[in-house]
């Protein structure tokens, strides 16, 4: 093996002009450096850097001669990782370096023979498991006492066959070693780049000079940071161990007394104050010069400070955002900074309910983690057992094979909802993400049997009524009940989405149907209504059996006599939706889905309807089996049934007016936007245009009132997309539906692709689930060329996306770029796209 000296380019000892940085020495001898020119009391410290290090774990025997000459003779040193980013990890630090017989025989005549025993055999433990690699059974804890440090140190020999090494120079060379070697390892690669590291990332080592903790009782270890990394509200937070050395220590150590005075035990305030009192100043210089909320790693020998390390604290999303405010309020960073440095998708972290993650989790199935939070309840399997639940005043999770517009009242009765089947843009998962219930969908490992009121997860049998919680975050059913964390939207959170908004320059909107939606979109400060679904206000009781009169009308006589019924109800939901948006604009979706999802599925629900309508049930069956069809999401469903059944059409168009002159008439002027679904023929656009046109002419003339409205349509179909140009000349607007236009796309059921997407990504077949995140190269040159054609005949179009990808950074970014006007998603995704619109700014 070559023997070489490490050059003065592979190692530096830290000062403030040494030239260490990141990408070469990595963060922790980067931030060391920091503290040195802070003029903190930082031990002696030499860096390696990348080079060295990968040239050691090469095969390189570094002969340590001159960086070892660097530190006084007989310093114990300890090794500790440094690689580019601290979330990339690293191999453990390791302590102790140099001890040996005659180092021990020092420290027992200076500190008592109980204290050399127990560094020496400390480190003797630590040498055999990580850097020989020794058994660590034969290495575990042990009391310390001389038979035990005697015990380790034949123990050692016998297996190596060699005498545990005295020369602490070999000692270092071989730490080095194994921490180089241990980076390169296939396990440590594959952690490090799950987590986002480069296939080439490279590890730096510290090696620094130990400050003797262990001495004497007015000596030992501590850790301190100065916020709650839970909150990030700030408070003193750490232990200090007396005669303790290295981080695990202070953590695990029952005899850790507290920081700060507390009445509940003695503290290093007390018995420590002028280094407490330095600690304190350092924090604030940490705070103020790094730029960052910081734990200090310290040791305190004989009464004098000396910082170790520091680490940014870890903060929960909370802290985050609040750390990040707080430092802009303190003229610390710039509020530019602060939005920068909170993840967008954190943010919906605090809008719900979540699972503690430091309690323990039985995880009893996975699905696609569908809509965010979590919630526990009692197990149902049908809307009505949700409702009857929630009537109790009990809490209940609902699990079906999957949903359909039947299930919204049992939705809005239950805290959780699971789907064995389905994908990010089925039924359940879009109502789920609209009433910001946690949900679950395409858990395919369960199997619901509804008559025996069971479901199998494969390893456990759960009955209706069995607690479980939902982990609509991770995507995770889980046994029985776990510790949740709430909701946590504080000033801080409303601060920096005040300072985003100022900044971004695209809209956003939400998709919202009905008043409560619209309620929280406004808290949320959404810049209008983008999708309003209508057809979710006919599932109410009352309008349903209404409804199905309409389905069912044998002659135009009766469905007239069944939409007239319809009529103000419809009037009454667009006036509240205007009411609550307060001017701001709403964009009313005409009805779009088939209308056989209005009937029921179920003999007994047949039976009922026979009753309602006076019909014989044999009747009933027969009409909506004649409304059955194949492949109904390509059926008569969205402007087909605009132009087949116009009636549907011409009702929520003279709804719309009669609440516009409504509302006008209580002094909110509001210019309604009526969206056309699933468009893919110019004179589709012209036949509904033309009615509708009609419609306001005569409500005009009724009401002997003006009012202006405008009307677009939804691009749902790749042809809608490519035909842009000739619709735009009759649309104010064209919204991008991408749930749709992606299915068709693709040729892919939304309702169904969740069986086989996991498969597909994992093969790497789609980079990711194109229904959750948008299908930039596919989809996304459809959006383009449609924005291009459709405004090179009108400039003025109004561009949007308003399918379940509206609300994620990464189609924002998208959608900025092609000259969108505004995004649209659901209510809880708001605060998440506004803070990301900001971020592109910037
Ligand atoms: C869409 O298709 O993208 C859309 C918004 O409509 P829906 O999800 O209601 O089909
Ligand atoms: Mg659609």
């Amino acid at each position: 093996m070559p023997t070489r000296n490490l050059n003065l380019m592979d190692y530096s000892e830290i000062t403030s002009s040494a030239p260490i940085a990141l990408h070469s020495h990595g963060w922790r001898a980067k931030c060391l450096q920091r503290l040195v020119r802070l003029e903190l009391p930082v031990p002696k410290t030499v860096a390696l850097s990348f080079a060295a290090v990968r040239a050691i774990a090469a095969g390189s025997i570094p002969d340590l001669g001159t960086m070892v000459g660097r530190f006084d003779a007989g310093q114990l040193l300890s090794v500790r990782p440094s690689a580019e980013n601290p979330d990339w990890g690293g191999p453990g630090a390791i302590l102790n370096i140099g001890m040996n017989d005659a180092r021990h025989a020092e420290i027992a005549a200076l500190h008592g023979e109980a204290v050399a025993t127990a560094l020496y055999l400390g480190f003797v433990q630590s040498y055999a498991q990580h850097v020989a690699r020794l058994d660590p059974d034969m290495f575990s804890e042990v009391e310390p006492s001389a038979a035990a440090l005697r015990a380790a140190l034949r123990d050692y020999e016998s297996e190596m066959e060699d005498p545990f090494p005295q020369d602490p120079k070999r000692q270092l060379a071989e730490v080095l070693r194994s921490m180089a070697r241990a980076w390169e390892g296939t396990s440590a690669r594959l952690l490090r780049q799950a987590r986002g590291a480069p296939a080439e990332a490279g590890l730096g080592l510290v090696v620094q000079a130990m400050a003797a903790g262990y001495g004497s009782e007015t000596s030992g270890t501590g850790v301190i940071q100065f916020i709650d990394a839970t909150t990030g509200t700030p408070q003193i937070t750490g232990r200090y161990a007396a005669r303790g050395q290295g981080r695990d220590e202070v953590s695990d150590n029952p005899r850790a007394i507290y920081l700060t005075r507390d009445k509940r035990g003695p503290s290093l305030e007390e018995q420590h104050p002028e280094a407490f009192a330095q600690l304190i100043r350092h924090g604030a210089i940490c705070r103020e010069r790094l730029r960052e909320e910081m734990q200090i790693e310290f040791t305190v020998v004989d009464g004098a400070l000396w910082v170790l390390d520091a680490l940014k604290v870890q903060h929960s999303s909370r802290s985050a955002i609040r750390t990040a405010v707080s430092l802009a309020n303190d003229g610390v960073i710039t509020r530019k900074e602060a939005l920068l440095r909170v993840s967008p998708l954190t943010l919906a972290e605090l809008l719900h309910r979540q699972v503690d993650p430091r309690g323990k989790r039985d995880v009893l199935v996975r699905g696609i983690a569908a809509s965010p939070g979590a919630a526990t309840g009692r197990l149902v399997f049908t809307s009505q057992a949700a409702q009857a639940s929630a009537s109790r005043g009990e809490s209940c999770i609902l699990a079906r094979r999957e949903t359909s517009p039947e299930d919204i009242r049992g939705m809005h009765a239950a805290s959780g909802v699971l789907t064995e089947r389905g994908g990010m843009t089925s039924h359940a998962a879009v109502i789920g993400r609209g009433l910001g219930l946690p949900c679950i969908v395409g858990a395919t490992g369960v199997r619901i049997d509804l008559k025996a009121k069971q479901m199998h997860t494969g390893r456990v049998l759960l009955s209706e009524g069995d607690l479980v919680t939902i982990d609509g975050t991770t995507g995770e059913l889980l046994k029985g009940t776990v510790d949740l964390l709430d909701a946590a939207q504080d000033e801080s959170f409303t601060t920096l989405l005040e300072w985003a908004d100022n900044l971004r320059d695209i809209d956003v909107r939400a998709n919202a149907d009905t008043p409560t939606d619209a309620r929280i979109a406004r808290g949320f400060n959404a810049g209008g209504i983008g999708l309003c679904r209508t057809e979710h206000m006919f599932f109410e009781d009352d309008r349903l059996t209404v409804m199905r009169e309409m389905i069912f009308a044998d002659t135009a006589q009766d469905r007239a006599a069944a939409l007239a019924r319809l009529l103000p109800m419809q009037r009454s939901d667009f006036i509240e939706l205007f009411s609550i948006m307060q001017g701001l604009p709403v964009c009313i979706r005409l009805f779009d889905p088939p209308l056989h999802e209005f009937l029921p599925h179920t003999r007994e629900g047949m039976g009922k309807l026979a009753d309602a309508l006076d019909l014989p049930l044999s009747e009933v069956t027969r009409r909506s089996e004649d409304l059955a069809e194949f492949n109904p999401m390509l059926g008569l469903r969205g402007v087909r049934l605009g132009v087949t059944v116009p009636e549907i059409y011409e009702m929520q168009a003279r709804a719309i007016f009669e609440a516009t002159i409504e509302t006008a008439d209580r002094g909110e002027k509001v210019v309604p936007e009526i969206m056309i679904p699933l468009v893919s023929a110019k004179r589709e656009v012209e036949l509904v245009k033309a009615r509708i046109d009609a419609i306001a002419a005569s409500v005009r003339v009724e009401k002997g009132t003006e009012f202006e409205y405008r009307l677009g349509v939804m691009v749902e179909t790749p042809r809608a997309a490519l035909r842009a140009a000739e619709i735009a000349q009759h649309s104010d607007f064209m919204s991008f539906g991408t749930n749709d236009l992606t299915q068709m796309t693709y040729g892919l059921s939304r309702d169904d692709a969740g069986k086989f997407m996991s498969y597909y990504v994992q093969a790497g077949v789609y980079p990711e689930d194109p229904f959750h995140v948008l299908d930039t190269d596919g989809v996304g040159e459809l959006l383009l060329i449609a924005a291009e054609r459709g405004r090179s005949v009108r400039k003025d179009l109004t561009l949007s996306i308003c399918g379940e990808h509206g609300g994620s950074p990464e189609s924002i970014a998208f959608c900025r770029n092609a000259g969108f006007d505004y995004v649209s998603c659901s209510a809880y995704r708001v605060p998440v796209a506004r803070l990301a619109a900001a971020q592109l700014t910037i």
